[in-house]
């Protein structure tokens, strides 16, 4: 649906893609009226949030689909973890974990992103009128003390209690509100491939840490894996531009044969990695909410994990303002949302910044830590369990939707 001039609502999110939709879904039991507002409509093939990656969903994003009435479509189209398997490509440390030893059917749930894409495209189609699509790009944001008003590419404007900027890494929101970010380069890419391998993984992931960076190796549905390699931006580059052969024999010789031979290859990209975040998540009338609020190396696969938390708790304050109500907007509301999700954030920027350096640093004494520490997380379990709790996104006082339940008392 196209912008109109000066439209009123309650809520505006700018940035369709895999975080601003779920927001989309997750409040439309409060009856606010929302837009969303992405100059990419979400069928279109460039698309950010929907290309050929595939994410990795813990256990308690599985809950928050699962609450939002979007996992059964996933889960047809899911492949399950049933065990990771850890490695370093030049020692002898290995870690396992086990979905069965922690008490769980599956540690998550690999997804290809067009699937997601598909499975949020058709819910928000399917939406009242009360949510509505804006294809349109902000150009211009203006936060005050009893508005914010966002001008649109094609001169008109919309104005709300609450904005939600979830417009990406570069998030221009983010700028016009004034928000500065700190970006930490990792001087690393992502090469991101389906690759076909002779043994199906059978729900078995890898993540295996080599000299370049780490290679994580995930199930897909029908025997294939998605395939996240970090190595520098200028191996990236060479790695995107081999043919099929010489690919699969790169990546041959930097995984091993745990699944047997590489037979196939899908088409290459190539991303920049980097940690960026926000200098604040909250201002006047407004939230900065995934990657405009964190960026995080994907060698733990938690950014879309981290955002969807975020949905679960600014959704629950938000649709309990509107029930009573109260401002969606009001600092207070913004505020607690931001206090309530600060140690998750914390957490888990230290874990993925951690790994990251631990495992891409290559002085000699770091190399015996990292063994250590591997083969120290295989033999303690408090060890272990830390790690699994933070990757499976078990945190403390979890909102409803991450629990699993409904928001109370919507609208219907
Ligand atoms: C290689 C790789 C693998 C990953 N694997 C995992 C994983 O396994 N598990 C996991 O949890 N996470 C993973 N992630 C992270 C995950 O992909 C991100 O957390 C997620 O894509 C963030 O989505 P987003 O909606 O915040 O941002 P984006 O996907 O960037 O969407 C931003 C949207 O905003 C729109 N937009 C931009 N500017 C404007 C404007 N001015 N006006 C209006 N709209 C605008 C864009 O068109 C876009 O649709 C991975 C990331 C990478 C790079």
């Amino acid at each position: 649906m196209g912008a109109q001039a000066n439209t009123a609502a309650d809520v505006i999110i700018v940035g369709g893609g895999l975080v601003g939709a779920t927001l989309a879904i997750a409040l439309v039991e409060s009856g606010l009226r929302i837009r969303v507002v992405d100059p990419v409509t979400a069928a279109a093939p460039t698309q950010p949030s929907y290309d050929d990656r595939s994410t990795a969903l813990s256990p308690t994003s599985q809950r928050i689909l699962e609450a939002l009435g979007l996992w059964p479509a996933i889960a047809a189209e899911a492949a399950p973890i049933r065990t990771i398997h850890v490695s370093d490509q030049r020692s002898f440390g290995i870690t396992r974990m086990h979905a069965e030893r922690e008490g769980l059917k599956a540690l998550g749930h690999v997804v290809p992103n067009r699937v997601l894409g598909r499975v949020l495209r058709e819910r928000i189609a399917a939406l009242p009128a009360t949510v509505q699509p804006v294809t349109a790009r902000v150009e211009r944001v203006e936060s005050g003390a009893e508005v914010a008003q966002v001008v649109l590419d094609d001169g008109a404007s919309l104005t709300a209690r609450l904005l939600v900027a979830a417009d990406g890494t570069r998030s221009a929101l983010r700028k016009h509100l004034g928000i500065d970010v700190r970006d930490t380069a990792y001087h690393q890419c992502a090469v991101v491939a389906n690759v076909t391998p002779a043994q199906a993984p059978n729900g078995r992931a890898f993540e295996r840490f080599t000299p370049e960076g780490p290679l994580a190796l995930l199930p897909l549905p029908g025997g294939h894996c998605s395939l996240v390699w970090t190595v520098s931006p200028e191996r990236g580059q060479r790695l995107a531009g081999l043919d099929d052969g010489d690919f699969l024999a790169a990546l041959q010789a930097a995984f091993g044969y745990r699944l047997g031979r590489f037979l196939q290859v899908g088409q290459r990209f190539v991303y920049p990695l980097s940690l960026s975040r926000s200098g604040q998540r909250v201002a006047e009338r407004s939230v900065l909410i995934g990657n405009a609020a964190r960026t995080l190396h994907p060698v733990a696969g938690q950014g879309f994990n981290l955002a969807l938390r975020d949905v679960a708790e600014l959704a629950e304050r938000v649709h309990g303002a509107a029930l009573r109500g109260e401002d969606p907007g009001a600092t207070a509301l913004l505020q607690a949302y931001a206090a309530a999700r600060q140690g998750d954030h914390r957490r888990v920027t230290l874990m993925t910044d951690g790994l990251v350096r631990l495992f891409s640093n290559r002085l000699p004494g770091l190399r015996f830590a990292r063994n250590v520490g591997m083969v120290a997380m295989e033999l303690l379990p408090a060890g272990r369990a830390r790690f699994m709790r933070q990757a499976m996104g078990r945190g403390n006082r979890l909102p409803r939707l991450a629990r699993g339940l409904p928001l109370e008392g919507g609208h219907g």
